[in-house]
């Protein structure tokens, strides 16, 4: 998909008011069914997972807050951020003194609209601009939230691609945020566009996409599929890739992973602007797949790191801030990425006794950075070196080196071992 198709996407899915269980994620998955064969998934409130529990699940019918002649001046029918996330039920005459202990607003930033959650701390509240705060000047306002919080399910999404090999590239993504563009909606497009191209393109790689409410259902993934990890050799947690001028990648926990080696290496030969930032235990989910009893290779590829950005977690970021072009060069990029993983082979030179004579096997080349690919690929072709070893030692691209593999096992001069 392009750009501008992923954008339009982007439109049907922000108004759904996710959150980390409720009808918002189950909607949000039966759009992206229409693109792709997803799994929705579904565990049980009360489920222990490590050492969390399946929270109850929260849909929303009406909330709304109403002045004394009855005029409804924060609806959640006008904009899902207005209503705290996971607030519960409450129907009653507040006085204004009372409110503010329910009230979210951006003293800094006085025209957005807040993004707030309480997932795990019972309470009912209401996000509104600092602006509009301040005109709330009644002695009693009307509350109205019909919300509901009982036994229901976690959801997410699962999709595999199945590669030449069983063994498994991880991407995940966040699912869980409502009106909010480029957290999280970029991550969740750009995960889709890489998906319907490996289906349609397979690799070595099998890769497997989930599609999880941040934290909870990334830990809910991890200690539901524990038989899946094995196989998962690299992974890349998305998001925030549909707005901001530079690409952020913070490596994984082993800090020097093939994943990591790999993702900067892609990155660099874009040419876009980016910055490499060392893993934190912060952030997104990679800090769950890089926990040390699950220790899997995960990096996290962003334009826009967290709390970097004013429209952070705010109403501002919205479909203005998401930029078509952004969703098209990070797509292009992941692709790239996960394609330079899967062609990262290890190759065993069959002719290791002097050069081999290229001339008679008609690979002579006039180009001299030809040749020279296919002297480093024989040289360093003694099964212990992989393809991204060889382009970082002759600081030579990673597609020419690869071009010259795959023309030398064609003359039969490789053969791959791993
Ligand atoms: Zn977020």
């Amino acid at each position: 998909m392009t750009g501008p198709e992923l954008h339009d996407l982007a439109r049907r899915l922000f108004p759904i008011c996710r959150s980390i269980t409720g009808e918002g994620v189950r909607q949000t998955i039966r759009v992206l069914q229409e693109f792709l064969a997803i799994e929705c998934k579904s565990v049980p409130s009360g489920t222990k997972v490590f050492d969390w529990v399946v929270p109850s699940e929260w849909n929303v019918s009406e909330a709304w807050l109403a002045d004394s002649s009855g005029a409804r001046i924060v609806d959640f029918a006008d904009h899902n951020l207005h209503l705290l996330q996971y607030s519960e039920p409450f129907r009653g005459m507040v006085s204004r003194a009372e409110l503010e202990n329910h009230l979210h607003s951006l003293p800094d930033q006085p025209g957005l609209i807040p993004y707030r959650t309480s997932y795990y701390r019972q309470a009912w509240g209401f996000c509104l601009s600092e602006q509009q705060k301040k005109t709330l000047s009644d002695s009693t306002y009307q509350v109205q939230i019909a919300t509901s919080l009982s036994p229901g399910v976690l959801n997410y999404g699962e999709y595999f691609v199945q590669g030449r090999s069983s063994e498994e590239i991880l991407i995940s993504t966040h699912i869980c945020h409502p009106s909010l563009a480029n957290d999280n909606l970029s991550g969740i497009l750009v995960a889709l566009n890489a998906a319907l191209h490996f289906t349609r393109n397979p690799a070595h790689y099998s890769i497997r996409f989930v599609f999880v409410p941040g934290t909870i259902g990334a830990i809910t993934w991890l200690a539901t599929n524990q038989e899946k990890w094995a196989a998962i050799k690299h992974g890349l947690v998305l998001t925030g890739v549909g707005a901001g001028e530079k690409f952020h990648y913070k490596q994984s926990r082993a800090e020097n992973a093939v994943v990591d080696r790999v993702s900067e290496l892609t990155i660099r030969e874009s040419g876009h602007p980016f910055t490499i930032l060392p893993f934190s235990p912060y952030g997104y989910d990679e800090r769950q797949y890089n926990s040390p009893g699950v220790a899997l290779s995960v990096g996290c590829l962003m334009r826009t790191p967290h709390g970097s950005y004013p429209e952070y977690h705010t109403s501002a970021d919205n479909l203005e801030f998401l930029q078509a072009g952004a969703l098209d060069d990070s797509s292009a990029l992941l692709i790239q990425i996960l394609a330079n993983l899967s062609a990262n082979r290890v190759y065993q030179n069959l002719s290791p006794f002097g050069e081999p004579q290229l001339g008679k096997r008609g690979l002579y080349a006039t180009n001299p950075d030809e040749n020279m690919a296919f002297l480093w690929v024989l040289n360093l072709s003694d099964g212990s070196h992989s393809l991204l070893d060889i382009a970082t030692r002759s600081q030579m691209p990673f597609g020419q080196i690869q071009i010259a593999a795959e023309r030398l096992l064609e003359a039969n001069l490789l053969k791959c071992v791993g």
